[in-house]
């Protein structure tokens, strides 16, 4: 029978009372993913290699999240792939509508233009939920009051090594506030006037600007013009207390008044994206190359033979996008000042 999952104990519970199998301390993080119930198997496919190359080691929790109510199933093939603590959350109403001051008759103007124009996601109104929620809300999200560190997973990705450190700790240890695996360039027509709503903010919040940012990311002409680039944001490990601070809060409320969410169809992507490269440190920025990922249509492999090796990497490193055309992780290498990893050019 199905029952409440929550308050059964299942084999599989039993088996979660065992200690974890890295000794050692833990960092106070969850992963985080959003879904709705027709995400079940994709997301299944998700959890196993999470599970399979980290987390059954560790035993981090998961908090799951949905603009519906999570269903039966869901929470029961979920919870039983799950190797830490799962958690069901509720999205309020307050964070997956439209905010009064958007323009509906606009709005649904918009989306029609965009879907003559087919622009991807252009004439979804769920889609525009969707990133104005992982945009703003997701972090004040009751379930995860008590985690500093996060890990966002999208039904059907895939992990091609093992991860046999601990990268939230990681974080911590090295001080780092928001990490990612693949980063490319935006779609213009999605955000024709981010930029300038950006350049507006920095004018009249100056204080919230980091010295030692990373201003040449995002930008080949000293913040004049956005170049599109951004951390691909179906994979981030980052810290909470950076999307809570005020600088970030400051932030998302500007746009979302803006009304770019709607009005356009402003990515969760860039806006995290374009926070991380002016509001922290740009050595807070972390590149997880030894985390090998893929999320529908592109593949992070790292570019080191002796990486693949020590972390028995399955990745064509062939299939590496890192220094394709298309990717802005040459771009974020020059910013730092980094020398491009040995193998790169047999790679682009
Ligand atoms: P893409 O990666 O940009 O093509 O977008 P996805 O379809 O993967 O959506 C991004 C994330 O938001 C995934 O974790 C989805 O499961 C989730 N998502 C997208 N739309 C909805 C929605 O309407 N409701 C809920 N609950 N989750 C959604
Ligand atoms: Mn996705």
């Amino acid at each position: 029978e199905l029952g409440n999952v929550n308050s059964q104990t299942t084999p599989n519970d039993q088996q979660k009372l065992r200690p974890a199998v890295a000794p050692g301390k833990r960092a106070n993080a969850t992963f985080i993913t959003l879904a709705r119930n027709s995400d079940t198997w994709e997301l299944a496919k998700s959890i196993r290699h999470i599970e399979d190359r980290f987390n059954h080691k560790y035993n981090y929790d998961w908090v799951f999240l949905n603009d519906q109510p999570f269903d039966d199933q869901f929470k029961k093939v979920i919870t039983r792939l799950v190797s830490g603590t799962t958690k069901f959350g509720l999205i309020p109403k307050e964070h997956w509508s439209f905010p009064e001051w958007i323009d509906q008759d606009k709005a649904a103007a918009v989306r029609e233009d965009m879907r003559q124009r087919k622009i991807i996601y252009g004439d979804s109104v769920s889609y525009r939920h969707m990133c104005r929620f992982e945009s703003g809300f997701f972090f004040e999200h009751e379930l995860l009051q008590q985690y500093e560190y996060y890990w966002r997973v999208e039904p059907d990705i895939k992990l091609f090594c093992d991860v046999d450190y601990d990268p939230f700790l990681y974080m911590q240890e090295n001080k780092k506030k928001y990490g990612f695996t693949l980063s490319l360039y935006e779609y213009k027509d999605t955000i024709p006037t981010l930029w300038q709503t950006v350049r507006k903010f920095m004018a009249e919040f100056p204080q919230h600007i980091a010295e030692g940012n990373n201003m040449q990311f995002i930008s080949n002409d000293e913040g004049h013009t956005y170049n599109l680039c951004h951390f691909w944001s179906n994979f981030e490990i980052g810290s909470l207390s950076f999307l809570r601070s005020q600088a970030y809060r400051d932030y998302f409320k500007y746009l979302d008044k803006a009304g770019g969410f709607f009005y356009e169809r402003w990515g969760d992507a860039p806006v995290h994206s374009i926070a991380a490269a002016l509001f922290l440190k740009k050595e807070e920025v972390h590149f997880f190359d030894n985390i090998a990922y893929w999320h529908v249509p592109f593949t992070h492999c790292p570019t080191r033979e002796e990486d693949r090796e020590k972390y028995k990497c399955m990745c064509n490193p062939k299939d590496n996008f890192d220094w394709k055309g298309y990717s802005c992780t040459a771009r974020f290498f020059e910013s730092m000042g980094w020398p491009k990893p040995a193998g790169y050019e047999y790679q682009m």
